[in-house]
């Protein structure tokens, strides 16, 4: 079987009046179904980019893109993408901003809209559909934001730092129960962040990059010996401790 997705010895260099930033470079890997894939690199590396080429919003310079064996062709590929933000509209309710993305995409029918009631329900978020965002913590706010984007019934889901915004308490939470919400769902996704330990937490596999022009470092495979593991439990096993020494160690070396 084809991997989902696939990157082949992609380079991109952003051109300005001033000169050439070159932000990618060479970067080649695989991703398979269901996996979940953490992405770590120093702060301007590339990584933002690198999300942005995969979803298609930007063409690579170099290398190509295929999802499902095919290259990506952004009309065709059903990719979601969460943010740092979780532009929740207040003047929408709570239901009305997370069938936003159906409404558009003119998919209001029923087999959408019921899975969409049932991860309301499933998530803690039946009783607040009425609600205008405001009245949500910011937890729930994330986890409505993230029922947004799986209403679509995405093949790829894409994270950019999307705990950033919180405090560090709220941060693990949400990472927790995002990253949960995620791997029930089936979901295939890619999480980008500058924090390592959200990276080990979540990951099945973690990608180290380079500073700018970002190159694959290394690639780890992530594995915990505790059954029912969440992200959460995750973070007091001994073989977090270790994965975390090795690649903080890859980070600083190479960083
Ligand atoms: P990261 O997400 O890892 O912080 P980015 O992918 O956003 O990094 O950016 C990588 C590099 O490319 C940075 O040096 C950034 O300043 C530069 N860059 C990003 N977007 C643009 C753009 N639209 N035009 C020119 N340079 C850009
Ligand atoms: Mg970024």
């Amino acid at each position: 079987m084809k991997p989902l997705l696939e990157l082949d010895h992609i380079s991109y260099s952003y051109h300005s009046l001033i000169g050439e930033t070159k932000a990618l470079e060479n970067i080649s890997f695989s991703v398979e179904n269901g996996e979940f894939i953490a992405i770590v690199g120093p702060s301007g590396c590339g990584k933002s980019t690198l999300l942005s080429i995969i979803s298609g919003l930007i063409l690579p310079e170099e290398g190509v893109v295929r999802i499902n064996g095919t290259e990506n062709n952004a009309t065709h590929t059903n990719i979601g993408y969460m943010l740092q933000k979780d532009q929740l509209f207040e003047w929408r309710t709570i239901y009305s901003n997370v069938t936003l993305g159906l409404e558009i995409q003119h998919k209001m029918t029923s087999p959408y809209k019921e899975n969409v009631d049932k991860m309301l329900e499933t998530y803690g978020l039946s009783n607040f559909v009425h609600a205008r965002p405001s009245e949500l913590s910011g937890g729930m706010r994330q986890r409505a934001a993230l029922i947004r984007t799986l209403a679509l019934e995405p093949d790829l889901l894409l994270l950019d730092e999307p705990f950033s915004a919180l405090d560090y308490q709220t941060r693990l939470e949400v990472c927790d129960d995002i990253a949960t919400i995620i791997k029930r769902e089936k979901k295939t996704a890619i999480l980008v962040t500058h924090d390592l330990s959200e990276a080990i937490s979540v990951g099945n596999r973690v990608i180290i990059l380079s500073r700018r022009p970002a190159t694959i470092q290394k690639i780890v495979p992530i594995s915990f010996s505790i059954p029912d593991c969440t992200p959460m439990k995750s973070r007091n096993t001994p073989e977090f401790a270790e994965y975390f020494n090795t690649i903080w160690k890859e980070l600083s070396y190479h960083g």
